[in-house]
């Protein structure tokens, strides 16, 4: 089969592998039929995730028929139409029992070397690196997926890969990240980043009932989309968020702000990415968070800091008096998807969202090199791009 394969920083290639077979009774292989790339597909691209190996699949945002089934997945049959969640989840564990998927004790294959780094592991991801199990990705012609029987939501009949494909991550982290900000009727929200996941946490925070929205970003494409839905927005190219934010809220800051854009912001002229970027690139420091120490100087008083954004290891400068003063909460983490993908799956099909409004690019696999450019250097006006093997 064809599959996006990793073969260093800036390089993904499509390689011809040996097709998937079924390893456990509780497997299953999906024909992929749609996948998606995603901004922490970039993380690998730009080379701040660790443990990637050349020849390893990429993808963690797909879907498809189901081509074969292990014995012990009885309630999946070929031919059924399936979103995989990337959070792979044993469904039984301690974790899995209080819908906490992304923390699953069984799905990990590499759970002692995560364990040693974080002191506990989380569940196995899909494309995700040798420290999240190290299992192959979706951006492929197949894939296997492990613990399927509880690692699958089913498509209703008369729906298109389109409206549920983002099902798999970016519309159920939009919506955690909303939820984890306690975002509901009345509320003042500000959200950092307009990419795919920024525009989910918008639409998630309007479903939510929330009044006023700030989205933060210089990318001109991404806010007139944010603004289309009915954000206002900010460009700290023209004005300091903290500045802008001060005066539309009167001083009392926003409710809840919400880091949509993670380890990789950029922040052109701000003397904390340029020393970030020195840190960096001298190993001393795995990620720039720019968004994140601005997103706390803008918190409002016993307000929450929400983290959908991917953070790895270590980062310097933390405001942690800033955040202890001000008696700030923070929520964050990888996506429980299959804890709100059902809701989501709803709120489609009663017509409260369309969430193909992001998608900018389509694509087959054979174009996936090219696209990842694209997405990562938002040519093209790039917001979204959708590939089908
Ligand atoms: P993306 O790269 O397309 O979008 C990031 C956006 O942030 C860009 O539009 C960029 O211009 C903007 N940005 C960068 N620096 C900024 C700054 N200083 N101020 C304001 N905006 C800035 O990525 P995406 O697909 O939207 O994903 C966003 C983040 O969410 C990534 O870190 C991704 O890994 C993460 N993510 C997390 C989960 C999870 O389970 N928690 C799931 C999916 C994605
Ligand atoms: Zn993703």
């Amino acid at each position: 089969m064809r599959a996006v394969t990793y073969h260093g920083t800036g390089d993904f290639r499509v390689d011809t592998h040996p097709d998937p077979g079924i390893e456990h009774p509780r497997d299953a292989i999906l024909r992929v039929t749609s996948t998606a790339i995603c901004g922490s597909d970039l993380h690998m691209y730009d080379g701040f995730i660790p443990a990637m190996k050349t020849g390893d699949i990429i993808g963690h945002e797909f879907m498809g028929t189901v081509e074969a089934v292990g014995a012990g997945a009885t309630n999946l049959k070929v031919g059924d139409r399936v979103v995989i969640p990337f959070t792979i989840a044993c469904g039984s564990c301690h974790w899995c029992r209080q819908k906490s998927f992304s923390l699953c004790d069984e799905s990990n294959r590499d759970a002692e070397t995560l364990a040693k780094l974080n002191g506990q592991a989380s569940a196995g991801l899909f494309g995700y690196s040798h420290l999240y199990g190290g299992y192959a990705g979706g951006q492929a012609e197949f894939v296997r997926v492990p613990f399927a029987d509880t690692t699958h939501l089913k498509v209703p009949d008369g729906m298109t890969d389109e409206q549920v494909l983002f099902l798999t991550d970016i519309f159920p982290t939009g919506w955690q990240a909303a939820v984890n900000a306690e975002v509901g009727p009345g509320s003042t929200v500000a959200i950092w980043g307009a990419g795919p996941v920024g525009q989910f946490v918008l639409k998630s925070c309007l479903l939510l009932g929330a009044e006023d929205i700030y989205v933060i970003d210089d990318v001109p494409e991404r806010l007139a989309l944010a603004r289309a839905q009915g954000a206002k927005t900010i460009d700290p190219s023209e004005a300091k968020p903290y500045d802008a934010l001060m005066d539309i809220t009167d001083g009392m800051m926003p409710d809840a702000v919400i880091d949509a854009v993670g380890l990789e912001s950029h922040g052109s002229g701000v003397l904390d990415t340029i020393y970030d970027r020195v840190k960096t690139a001298t190993f001393q420091e795995t990620g720039r968070p720019h968004v994140l120490r601005e997103a706390i100087m803008c918190a409002r008083k016993g307000g929450v800091v929400s983290i959908p954004g991917v953070y790895a290891a270590i980062v310097d400068k933390f405001p942690i008096g800033a955040a202890f003063a001000k008696a700030l909460t923070f929520r964050m983490g990888q996506t429980d998807v299959m804890k709100h993908a059902p809701t989501l799956l709803e709120h489609i099909q009663e017509g409260r969202i369309d969430p193909t409004f992001l998608i900018t690019h389509r694509g087959g696999l054979e174009d996936a090199p090219a696209l990842y450019k694209t997405f990562r250097d938002k040519k093209d006006d790039c917001i979204k791009v959708v590939l089908t093997p």
